[in-house]
């Protein structure tokens, strides 16, 4: 749709000009903290010279991420299982969860299969986690659950953004504190965030809502103050032509008829 055209291009100009501001930065935060480091050699320990450190290296970990959003990933598209990449990612979840929220996952019987980079779908899974668990201060419950869905014809037509025929769903469910409709409309924009100063970057979303596009997939949201949030994520099944797998690999030879 020309909304979801507008924030891909939106995306895509703040990550190049964010990438390039932040390699210019990042040479320049070297210069300062060698001097501070020279410095500190010349004329021992020194309170402001500690804390010129302490705010180059935090400077330097949001150049870093800034880097990471905008670089150009080199992708390795193949048949994916989405229930197998929750399994495989568990440990990591329930550490990032801590002891005070439950994790409940739902896997699905003859799960489809999605054509995406492993590498991304796991980075949406974290990024939704990471903010689940943010939005449950004082604990709670997560459920992520991967359904079978199909959109007809009509549903498509009548949701921009949507594409008809099988997907794969994604859900993720927290019992946080969720989002006044205000905030809702503008969590995927980059930057957008209302985390304390440090904790958020607000790329988080945007990096999910790249991710889930580019894959022609769409995410849909429900989100109630005091209640908690929904996020569920949609990718198509992946198509005939997508099966090429390193495992089962086309003949190096074909002949001409
Ligand atoms: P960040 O996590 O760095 O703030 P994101 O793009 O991931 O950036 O999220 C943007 C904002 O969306 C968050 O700051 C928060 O206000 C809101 N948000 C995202 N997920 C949730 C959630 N599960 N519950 C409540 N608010 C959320």
């Amino acid at each position: 749709s020309e909304e979801q055209l507008r924030q891909a291009q939106k995306m895509e100009a703040v990550g190049r000009l964010a990438g390039g501001i932040a390699h210019d930065f990042n040479n320049l935060l070297t210069v300062v903290l060698s001097g501070a480091e020279r410095l500190e050699q010349k004329l021992g320990p020194d309170r402001n010279l500690k804390a010129i450190q302490h705010a180059a290296d935090r400077a330097a970990r949001l150049t870093g991420q800034l880097l990471a959003f905008s670089r150009q990933q080199i992708l390795a598209p193949r048949a994916l299982d989405l229930d197998a990449v929750l399994e495989g990612l568990q440990p990591i979840l329930l550490r990032i969860l801590g002891e005070d929220i439950e994790l409940e996952v739902l896997p699905t019987s003859s799960l489809r299969k999605v054509f995406a980079d492993q590498g991304q779908i796991e980075q949406v899974i974290m990024n939704l986690v990471v903010n689940a668990r943010d939005a449950m201060p004082e604990g709670g419950k997560l459920t992520l659950e991967t359904a079978n869905v199909d959109f007809d014809d009509r549903y498509a037509r009548d949701h921009p953004g949507v594409s008809p025929g099988p997907h794969v769903m994604l859900a993720a469910s927290d019992t946080g504190f969720g989002m006044d409709p205000g905030t809702q409309a503008r969590i995927f924009d980059p930057f957008f965030t209302t985390k304390a100063r440090g904790k958020g970057t607000g790329l988080g979303l945007a990096t999910v809502f790249g991710i889930v596009k580019q894959s022609g997939g769409h995410i849909w949201l429900y989100s109630e103050v005091g209640i908690g949030t929904t996020f569920k994520v949609y990718f198509p099944e992946i198509r005939a032509g997508e099966q090429a797998d390193p495992a089962d690999p086309e003949p190096a030879v074909v002949v001409d008829e």
